[in-house]
């Protein structure tokens, strides 16, 4: 199913060591706006490079894939010490598939992270990777932004108050 997460989670903090083991994950291609930070801010998220650092303490690869641009995506993937692709056409699959390439991993093992359907879940489903959907940080107030969530929670019955922790 195209638009069907493998995992659903509160967000990246919720992906730990015991996580990754159980699902013999070695690399994660990460969603940026909203997954790491909120859209446009320049700063991540509280915890976020802590918990990046603890991931690459766990040997695992990691690569940004934004469908926004480099003059967005470039300064705070240098902060946060992340290669990445930036305008990265999610829902197609391209950029998943470099970036599995370019870490060196392998589908099986990989995750891609993100918090939107449309974009994130569709684009590693077509590329054959396991997604993990995440809640955003914070629900953007813009009414296009508003009308893909409905959309979302009406076609796919998502609850954004009551995500079911996996
Ligand atoms: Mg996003």
């Amino acid at each position: 199913m195209l638009f069907k997460p493998t995992f659903w989670l509160k967000n990246v903090l919720a992906i730990n060591e015991d996580f990754l083991k159980e699902n013999d994950v070695h690399a994660l291609v990460l969603d940026m706006d909203n997954t790491l930070s909120m859209h446009g801010n320049p700063r991540a998220e509280e915890g976020v490079s802590e918990w990046l650092d603890k991931m690459r303490e766990l040997g695992i690869k990691m690569r940004v894939v934004s469908n926004n641009t480099n003059k967005r995506v470039a300064p705070l993937a240098a902060i946060l010490g992340l290669e990445y692709t930036a305008n990265g056409a999610k829902p197609l699959p391209f950029g998943v598939n470099r970036a599995v390439k370019a870490m060196g991993a392998d589908k099986r093992g990989t995750l891609v992270i993100g918090d939107q359907i449309f974009t994130d879940v569709i684009a590693g489903n077509i590329a054959g990777v396991r997604t993990v959907l995440v809640e955003p940080f914070h629900l953007e107030k813009t009414w296009t932004f508003r009308l893909k969530r409905k959309l979302e929670s009406v076609v796919f019955h998502r609850n954004y108050d009551d995500l079911e922790m996996k």
